[in-house]
């Protein structure tokens, strides 16, 4: 009706904007991949999805918004690393420079024996990620609020402290390996999401890999993106990760 009063919400919370259920497409991709989710794990997993295009109403979490994308690029995107942390029994896991909580939270929902914490820098990202695992129930991740560079120089609670780290979409391998491989225990895994650029970024990477003492041991294609896994067989030098910023400034070569 023309000049009818249009309504504003005034909540604090921000609205549900909704998600339909996971495609049967996604679901299959899924089983292919040795993936089956119970019904409490798909609407999780939806529940998170909605609550991301919500809060990115008010701040800017993704690009990605139209829902069947969404399912794809960041729900099955996630899970192609769930057979690794499998197979690699890993318990403890971080996720570095998880944004909105990718790959990290999807993970969390479907794996419920592994303990995932939360590494993100930006305060508005991280209030979101705590406010999200609260309202979903998802008891098996925790929130931090900090910069890769420190938490990594943290002997107490990070570095050499983790089974397997993951990252998807936070910078080039050569400065992404600096900022993830301190984190895994001796013998831990690094499984890092790239896309078609990733045999590029490891003969990029080739020196700043032998520095920290990492070395990749597969890429790995999936249908939507490359895996790059690493291995740590030795401790990283205690120089490394260097100050905030220096690993993307002046990646190491
Ligand atoms: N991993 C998510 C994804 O795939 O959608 C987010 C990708 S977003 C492009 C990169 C994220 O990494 C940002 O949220 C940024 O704040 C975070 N980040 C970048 N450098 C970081 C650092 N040194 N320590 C912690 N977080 C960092």
């Amino acid at each position: 009706m023309p000049g009818a009063p249009r309504h504003h919400l005034h909540s604090t919370s921000a609205p549900v904007i909704p998600v339909p259920p996971i495609p049967d497409a996604v679901t299959q991709a899924l089983s292919a991949m040795g993936v089956e989710l119970d019904s409490g794990d798909a609407d999780r997993l939806r529940g998170y999805l909605e609550a991301l295009r919500a809060a990115n109403e008010r701040f800017n979490l993704t690009a990605i918004t139209d829902p069947a994308e969404m399912w794809v690029r960041h729900v099955q995107d996630s899970l192609t690393l769930v057979p690794f942390l499998a197979s690699a029994e890993a318990k403890r896991v971080i996720d570095v420079g998880t944004g909105g909580g990718l790959p990290g939270l999807p993970l969390a929902i479907v794996m419920p024996d592994i303990r995932m914490t939360l590494l993100e820098a930006t305060g508005k990202k991280a209030a979101f990620l705590q406010e999200t695992i609260d309202a979903l129930g998802v008891t098996n991740a925790r929130v931090v609020h900090e910069r890769a560079e420190v938490a990594g120089q943290d002997h107490h609670q990070h570095r050499a402290h983790y089974d397997a780290v993951v990252a998807r979409a936070v910078a080039r391998l050569n400065t992404l390996a600096e900022l993830t491989v301190p984190f895994a225990r001796e013998g831990g895994a690094v499984l890092l999401i790239k896309g078609s650029q990733a045999a590029e970024e490891v003969a990029e990477a080739k020196q700043a890999l032998y520095m920290l003492h990492a070395q990749v041991v597969d890429l790995h294609k999936t249908d939507t993106g490359t895996i790059i896994v690493l291995e740590k067989p030795r401790a990283t030098p205690r120089s490394y990760p260097r100050a905030p910023g220096e690993p993307k400034r002046k990646p190491l070569k």
